[in-house]
């Protein structure tokens, strides 16, 4: 009798398991796909799991949802962020969603803001904390998982590995993000997206805002794309989507449907093949960049800064606060530029060659020879400055003919005091004398890629004055000063 009931119940469970399969195989193959499967049937058919390589989290309105995170009564409101209050001429550089609502965007100026949004509140940008709060973000990512590239201030992709990258165990990291984002910030949303390789796991990220999830599966694909604008695609400016479309492609779906070869002729390069790729869900990333040869800082100079004499200040602001990248990235300089526009006359360029240096005051030396030989008009209109020729530190053998290493060394040893110092108590604690008037025009903006260290930002941008760190003693030394004490 037992042995009739096993039988029984041994057929029906593999006819139930016949049936969900037959389901599991008719399921639609809609992008994202939320239905558990059952583990039965996995282990039975021997199935695959489904996977996705790359989880990327975008924060959404970063800098307006940072600002009405810090002053409640913005919340809600439609904010434009402004790199300079007051300005009429002047670009928003991020809107709420509020904002967004009424068509203001980033790079809307701000007199059309303000007639799309005649109540818009106009915020004056405070980089330094949202540096502040984009280290905070990291560590509640990685309170989640680990962050494998920062791609900018509010941008983070993670590499999911073994079985993080099957779907549901994902999907529930992505969710756990979005609940450590709540610790640092209640008005913090992110949209995350999840995808076989880290540009479609961007795309998906973009495609639901705010606080979406989006998953690209790589059977899915490239139909998924479909439904894009050659916009969406990263990489694909306005100069680039003229090229794709003069080859005759005004779709993404014309777009997948490129053999690999066209591809790579349209954009004259190996991006095209790869994007090829990337589009199937093929994972592989781009090259490391060619090792850094140039670094510059550019200001667009207000009516204040014209001048001549006062111009001088800021170029040699900006030439410190290059240097000072420069040393971070443990490079020399083998060589200075500088550019200045005028309103009125021709601009002025010119570089030279120097035996390399990494020391303020040398650096310094070389640029104003080439600044005392620029146009002495009085209306400058921006300026640039270059570090040229970088490299790792030579030997001792390449130091500057005309100086001896030990003053060299000295030089260097100064510099990194100074460089110490301000990492310390804050940007321009010390400062040469050179920049005195300057030091507060040029402020540290955020750039496109992972943002400066926190000391690279001026005080002056938000007003407040970061407190110095408390020096706190080891348990050894506050063991001598006791015996001392005592
Ligand atoms: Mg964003």
């Amino acid at each position: 009798m037992l042995y009739a009931f096993y039988l029984i119940m041994s057929r029906l469970t593999a006819a139930t398991q016949f049936a969900l399969a037959i389901r599991h195989s008719l399921k639609s193959t809609s992008q994202i796909s939320s239905t558990a499967y059952s583990p039965i049937i996995r282990y039975t058919f021997r199935m695959e799991p489904r996977t996705v390589n790359w989880l990327f989290v975008d924060l959404n309105s970063y800098f307006a949802s940072i600002e009405a995170e810090l002053r409640p009564e913005l919340r809600g409101q439609p904010i434009g962020i402004v790199p300079v209050a007051d300005v009429e001429t002047t670009v928003c550089i991020a809107a709420s969603y509020q904002a967004k609502k009424y068509g203001v965007k980033t790079d809307t100026a701000v007199h059309d803001a303000k007639m799309l949004c005649p109540h818009i509140l106009l915020v004056e940008a405070r980089p330094r904390h949202y540096v502040e709060y984009h280290h905070r973000i990291i560590a509640a990512i990685e309170r989640c998982i680990p962050v494998h590239t920062v791609m900018s201030c509010d941008e983070f992709a993670c590499q999911l590995l073994g079985r993080e990258r099957e779907i549901q165990r994902a999907t529930s990291i992505a969710y756990a993000i979005k609940q450590e984002l709540r610790t640092v910030g209640i008005t913090l949303r992110c949209s995350i997206g999840l995808a076989p390789n880290r540009l479609l796991a961007k795309i998906a990220g973009d495609m639901d805002k705010p606080d979406g999830l989006m998953i690209f599966e790589r059977r899915n694909l490239p139909q998924a794309l479909y439904c894009l604008k050659l916009d969406d695609i990263p990489g694909i400016g306005s100069r680039m989507e003229e090229r794709v479309r003069g080859a005759g492609v005004s779709t993404m779906k014309e777009l997948c449907a490129l053999p690999r070869d066209k591809m790579h002729g349209i954009w004259g390069s190996v991006w095209g093949d790869r994007l090829w790729h990337w589009f199937r869900g093929d994972d592989f990333l781009e090259p490391e960049p060619r090792k850094l040869q140039t670094l510059s800082r550019q200001h667009i100079l207000p009516p204040r800064c014209r001048p001549r004499d006062v111009a001088r200040g800021v170029a040699l602001k900006l030439l410190h606060s290059t240097a000072r990248r420069m040393r971070r990235e443990q490079l020399w300089a083998g060589g200075v530029a500088v550019q200045i526009s005028y309103y009125n006359g021709k601009p002025y360029e010119a570089g030279i060659r120097i035996a390399p240096c990494c020391d303020t005051l040398t650096l310094q030396e070389h640029f104003l020879i080439l600044w005392n030989r620029s146009p002495m008009h009085d209306d400058l209109a921006s300026l640039a400055v270059m570090l040229t020729h970088l490299d790792t530190e030579p030997t001792a053998d390449l130091f500057v003919p005309d100086s001896t290493p030990e003053t060299a060394q000295a030089k260097q040893r100064v510099i990194s005091a100074v460089d110490a110092m301000n990492a310390r108590y804050g940007l321009n604690t010390v400062f040469l004398g050179s920049i005195h008037d300057a030091r507060k025009e040029a402020p540290t903006r955020i750039p496109f890629g992972p943002p400066p260290p926190l000391e690279e930002f001026d005080d002056t941008a938000d007003n407040v004055r970061r407190p110095p760190t408390r020096y706190t003693l080891t348990p050894e030394q506050l063991g001598r000063r006791r015996g001392k004490a005592g």
